[in-house]
């Protein structure tokens, strides 16, 4: 692992990329070389509260998907999964979407040679609902009047139409019931290791982007950018490294502090028991992928025209694989029409998962054990 500022050397990528358009310029050499067919990245849809993921295959387009969208979806890992597999491809991931695609590459439903991860570290996302109602709420500002936002010293800022910021603490925002979604409260993979290279404004100077290289392809990454000579670089100074490294720390203090008071206040019966059984939750989990052969779709779950099962019996059968598979990226929670909080539910087993055999989704380098030779001996 190393670490290294860098910044785009083209002007226009440099002032639309949300730190030092590195992201977008190693996009653009990946593209301009041929390494990859398309890069999938987000792009601002009706306003600044809407992303959409994009494919693109002109580097051209680049710059309209450059800059960092707070209330855009986690979806990257079923993309790829879903749309992509077959193609080689760059994406930006972060952690949560990051998570999906590692745990989708062990399950041969990614092919780890077709795509180059370039890792964004992360704060947290909030739901475009959330956005909107709090900026009404708290900034006392039309949610239309919002030229671009950010999360930034605990604080989530917006810059209006006229040119003036106004910011209020996240912790503020969260004790009122808005703020980040709920599972980016509890989120403690803060920076995106299992990614080729993980980014971030954390340690920064302004105008860089901090960049860690956590292997080889994401050495070739850097290398291969600066030779077709779009990207700048340069060695961060010791206090640079030890300022991101003292946030990523308060950042996972906080989520653990949020997962011991989300668990210890989940009462899983009383929950499930309001699921109408529509599927949602599965249909929208990105580690969820045999839908043609999923349990849930057996005529003992599922007859025609019947209520599918006992909330319990059927919930319990996603239990069973979400145990070892969740990488809590909060998808459930926004489709579930009933506000059962499914993550922390998966999130709460997933830990206790883990203290039984030291496996966590996404962030493991091995299999599950219930996956691998271990299965037996437990
Ligand atoms: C939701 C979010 C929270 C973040 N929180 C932190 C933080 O707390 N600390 C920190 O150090 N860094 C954080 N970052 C990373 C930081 O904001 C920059 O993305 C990173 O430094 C790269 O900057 P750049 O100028 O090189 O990227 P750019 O050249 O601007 O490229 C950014 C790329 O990321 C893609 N992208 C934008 N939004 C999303 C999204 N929601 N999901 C997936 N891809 C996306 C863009 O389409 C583009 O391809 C966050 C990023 C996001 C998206
Ligand atoms: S779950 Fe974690 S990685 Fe995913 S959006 Fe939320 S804070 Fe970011
Ligand atoms: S169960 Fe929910 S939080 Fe977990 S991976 Fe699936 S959609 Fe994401
Ligand atoms: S989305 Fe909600 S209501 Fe629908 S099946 Fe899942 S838990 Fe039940």
């Amino acid at each position: 692992m190393s670490y290294l500022l860098a910044k785009s050397k083209d002007d226009d990528i440099l002032k639309a990329g949300e730190c030092g358009g590195a992201v977008t310029s190693i996009f653009k050499y990946l593209l301009d070389n041929g390494i990859v067919d398309g890069v999938l990245a987000i792009r601002p849809g009706d306003d600044i509260y809407d992303g959409v993921p994009t494919f693109v295959t002109d580097s051209e387009d680049l710059l309209a998907t450059a800059g960092s969208y707070h209330c855009s979806p986690t979806m990257i890992g079923e993309l790829v999964r879903k749309y992509l597999f077959d193609k080689k491809v760059a994406v930006a991931v972060k952690p949560c979407d990051m998570r999906a695609v590692d745990e989708l590459i062990k399950r041969n439903k990614i092919n780890s040679d077709n795509i180059y991860t370039v890792g964004l570290n992360c704060g947290g996302t909030v739901s475009p609902i959330t956005a909107r109602k709090m900026i009404d709420l708290f900034y006392g500002v039309d949610p239309d009047d919002v030229l671009s936002e950010e999360i930034d010293k605990g604080q989530f800022i917006i810059e209006l139409k006229d040119g003036s910021e106004k910011g209020v603490k996240i912790h503020e925002l969260e004790h009122e019931g808005f703020g980040r979604r709920e599972n980016c409260q509890r989120c403690d993979v803060k920076i995106p290791r299992r990614a080729n290279i993980a980014c971030g404004n954390w340690g920064a100077e302004d105008g860089w982007t901090f960049i860690e290289i956590n292997d080889e392809r994401g050495e070739e990454l850097i290398e291969g950018a600066k030779k077709a000579n779009i990207l700048d670089t340069k060695t961060p100074s010791e206090n640079s490294i030890e300022a991101r490294s003292k946030v990523e720390g308060i950042m996972i203090k906080m989520a653990q502090k949020n997962q011991n008071a989300n668990f210890d206040g989940a009462n899983e019966m009383e929950e499930w028991n309001r699921c109408i059984k529509c599927y949602a939750c599965r249909d929208v989990c990105p580690i969820c992928w045999c839908y043609e052969n999923c349990e849930l779709n057996k005529s003992y779950f599922k007859e025609a025209g019947s209520v599918p099962p006992e909330p319990i019996a059927f919930q319990g059968v996603r239990l069973s694989h979400m145990s070892f598979s969740c990488v809590d990226c909060g998808q459930c929670d926004d489709v579930c029409p009933s506000d059962i909080p499914v993550s922390l539910i998966f999130d709460k087993l997933q830990k206790k998962y883990y203290d039984r055999t030291g496996y966590i989704a996404g962030v493991s380098d091995e299999k599950p054990p219930l996956y691998s030779p271990e299965k037996s001996e437990l």
